[in-house]
């Protein structure tokens, strides 16, 4: 997202009316789209970038206490500002973007990588380090742009600085401020219209961490506030006993993640490329765990993605097929057509979602919806026009809401060359959903060279993945060299605290990326599955107590033989004797000195669809057996193969080489030793902080100046700075290198 542009923002009430205006036009343009990039875009390179999230967080060394800063966003614009401090930005290659929160901001590289170059694998990390100095920079030192995933007492008496009071209008909630919100009028209109179109606020509710003195009570709501109808939803439904209750879009959209967008040769490529990640996306989401600690309260989870998904989940309650609170609206912020017949819980639905014979006034039919905006995917984009051509239509087989006109305009005679059928259903989902903001000066739009209506209802879609068509060009500005074409952007990951992990999950993404592309393995399993491995990752250090479901290990469709050699120790052998006892390409490695890990498949719990989908431990999939290579192997032998200088593919004779491949080495062992339990996650790593401070009382809580202890470890770790916090962390070797690597970087 770019900086936003000002305009009027329609309330919920007055934009509702243009919902089909908003999908019509858009649907017009991504056709537009698929005209004008879909069958002559055949050969873009393999570029890549990252997406980071930071808050900025002010710290009291004296009265100990750490707060989220709402009244530093100006800097965001001055980094923007040609006559202010954009130079920082441009000449370091870094981007700032506005977020959700005014206390967040986004910084991204200002060009993206070419995932084809070694150097720009190593890269990233330089130039997160450049966005984290530009941005303190900005800053007083006692405020700090820090990656954490949540704020462990957001929602908390007094969390930010200033402080703020919750009883803004936009959000309603008990524990937030509306101060909290980004000022675009974007943000607060996105806040209000969801709870509008809802009928009623957004209700969370996280299981709270059951300790000996834990009162499984959410002491925090108050009970005798009077501001809004609202305020008394808690009492009548909303909360959950046992749980934490949160009712606010800042909740999800206060916390940061970690993304990366990746760019096919052609729609195809895309394509397979979309389908392949989907099977990772929750291993990923259990491997970056780092939100165990919500509202001021440990949890019985490690991560943010159900919060946000319920921050922002505008279905009503027809919608998600459940009773609504005495005296609500069934149908919450719809119009409904009068001549609907009254809708029973047990009433049909048709092929489509469809409730049979209930419309809203405009004509559109009101659906069953069963998952939020922000959730996992709900269907493959299949491989059947790539050369692998997997896919089986049994793996799609969740059946989505879909919106029937969208789909059958773009499955249509005059579409059908440009959407097939999956195409059509993908989309046919997406618009399923209602704009959420829409500004008055945008209502028309020249659908020949604009997509915001397009982009409107795609970007509000907030997946596990997201499937990203290029833009709308006139003739003159279509240089298919120099504009973005077919992407996949992957989102599940949380952020972690220090630039050296963000750029090992970027890289391990990136990499892994560019093996898929390569080596075409076979990912697919029932999208139904890894739906279930959403659920699983959510778990309490999921990486090591879970089995998720994955393809077969000996079902990938690739050979374990032409993989054996590309683990961890290929680095060590390639850099320190060169790899010419790696033999000829296609020569297996016979070198006994070779310690193949010794894990073997320990117990495949549940097997399904002819033993071709199993369960297995996250250690087996991402180090892989001695029978099977795992994913860190494709991701060295592509390193091995595609990335080396030609005259140096067979020796490493340059000191600059070796230090890139070290550096690159490093990443993938904290991805190794994070997926075999040898060192622990961010999530991990804070539960035990709580569980070991002496100001913890075993009753779930996080007081400010436990809030406040956590905070000065994660600012240590992400500096670098404390050799015994970063061992607790990332075990002895990982922090000998980090610790004796030159990691520091001047600006430009
Ligand atoms: P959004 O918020 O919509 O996901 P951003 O602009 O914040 O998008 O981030 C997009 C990421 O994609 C950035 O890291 C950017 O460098 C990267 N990117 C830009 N152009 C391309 C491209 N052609 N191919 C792949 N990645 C790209
Ligand atoms: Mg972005
Ligand atoms: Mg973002
Ligand atoms: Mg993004």
């Amino acid at each position: 997202m770019g900086l936003l542009s000002l305009g009027t923002p329609l309330d919920w009430h007055d934009s509702k009316k243009y919902n089909d205006h908003v999908r019509e036009n858009g649907i017009t343009q991504l056709i537009n789209i698929f005209k004008q990039h879909g069958p002559t875009r055949t050969n873009d390179t393999f570029l890549w970038g990252d997406e980071v999230e930071y808050m900025l967080v002010t710290i009291d060394d004296e009265k100990k206490w750490a707060r989220l800063t709402i009244d530093k966003d100006h800097i965001l614009d001055d980094l923007n500002d040609p006559q202010k401090s954009l130079h920082k930005s441009v000449d370091n290659n870094v981007l700032f973007h506005p977020e959700y929160g005014r206390f967040m901001i986004e910084a991204t590289p200002a060009k993206p990588y070419n995932g084809n170059s070694l150097a720009d694998y190593v890269y990233v990390e330089e130039n997160m380090i450049k966005r984290r100095i530009v941005s303190q920079s900005e800053l007083p030192s006692n405020i700090k742009p820090i990656t954490l995933t949540t704020f462990p007492r957001m929602g908390c008496n007094i969390f930010t600085s200033p402080s703020a009071k919750p009883i803004g209008p936009a959000s309603q909630s008990l524990f937030l401020p509306d101060e909290i919100i980004n000022r675009h009028v974007r943000f607060p209109t996105l806040t209000a219209n969801i709870r509008k179109r809802r009928g009623c606020k957004v209700a969370i509710n996280l299981p709270m961490y059951p300790d000996i003195n834990t009162k499984l009570l959410d002491d925090s709501i108050p009970k005798s506030r009077d501001l809004f109808k609202s305020d008394h939803e808690p009492f009548i439904g909303a909360s959950k006993p046992g749980h934490v209750y949160m009712d606010s879009m800042g909740f999800g959209m206060g916390s940061s993640c970690l993304q990366i967008t990746m760019q096919g040769k052609n729609i195809e490529e895309a394509r397979y490329l979309y389908d392949s990640l989907a099977a990772i996306t929750a291993i990923m989401l259990s491997l970056s765990a780092a939100a165990p600690i919500f509202k001021g309260f440990l949890v019985n989870q490690d991560v943010r993605w159900n919060v946000v998904s319920g921050a922002v989940d505008d279905r009503t309650f027809i919608e998600r097929n459940i009773e609504p609170y005495p005296n609500y609206n069934l149908f919450g912020g719809l119009n409904v057509d009068l001549h609907s017949k009254l809708p029973s819980k047990t009433q049909s639905i048709n092929e489509f979602g469809d409730l049979n014979g209930v419309f809203t006034k405009e004509g559109k039919p009101i659906q069953r919806v069963p998952k939020s905006r922000y959730d996992s995917i709900d269907s493959y984009l299949a491989d059947v026009n790539f050369s692998t051509n997997y896919f089986k239509d049994e793996y799609n087989d969740i059946n989505p809401p879909i919106n029937e006109k969208v789909f059958n305009r773009l499955s249509s005679k005059e579409n059908h060359h440009l959407f097939d059928k999956y195409l059509a259903k993908h989309f046919g989902h997406l618009f399923i959903r209602d704009p959420l903001v829409l500004f008055s000066e945008r209502i028309n739009q020249d659908n020949e060279l604009e997509n915001d209506h397009f982009e409107n209802i795609q970007s509000t879609n907030w997946q596990t993945l997201r499937f990203k068509p290029p833009a709308l060009y006139t003739p003159e500005e279509l240089d298919f060299s120099k504009t973005p074409g077919w992407r996949v952007e992957f989102r599940p990951m949380e952020i972690q605290l220090t630039d050296f992990e963000n750029a090992a999950y970027s890289n391990f993404i990136s990499l892994l990326s560019k093996a898929i592309i390569k080596f075409k393995p076979n990912f697919y399993i029932p999208i139904s599955k890894i739906e279930l491995n959403m659920k699983l990752a959510h778990n309490v250090d999921s990486v090591l107590d879970e089995k998720f479901w994955f393809k077969a290990l000996d079902q990938w469709n690739l050979n374990n033989n032409d993989f054996i050699g590309y683990d961890l120790s290929w680095f060590d052998r390639f850099i320190y004797e060169g790899n010419d006892e790696l033999g000829k390409e296609g020569e297996v490695y016979m070198n006994g000195t070779i310690t193949p890990t010794s894990n073997t498949i320990e117990s495949i719990t549940d097997v399904d669809d002819g033993g071709i989908t199993q369960k297995y431990s996250i250690n087996e999939i991402i180090n892989g057996t001695d029978k099977f290579p795992g994913l860190i192997r494709l991701v060295i032998k592509v390193i091995a193969t595609d990335l080396l200088p030609t005259d140096q593919s067979h020796h490493c004779d340059s000191e600059e080489l070796a230090r890139k491949l070290i550096t690159i080495k490093h990443y993938l062992l904290l991805i190794s030793n994070r997926a075999n339990g040898k060192i622990p996650t961010i999530a991990h790593w804070l539960r035990s902080k709580v569980l070991q401070s002496h100001l913890y009382k075993q009753d779930s809580k996080v007081s400010e100046e436990l809030n406040y202890n956590l905070i000065k470890d994660c600012v240590e770790v992400t500096d670098l700075s404390d050799k015994y916090l970063l061992e607790g962390l990332f075990g002895e070797v990982i922090t000998d290198y980090l610790l004796t690597s030159n990691r520091t970087t001047t600006l430009s």
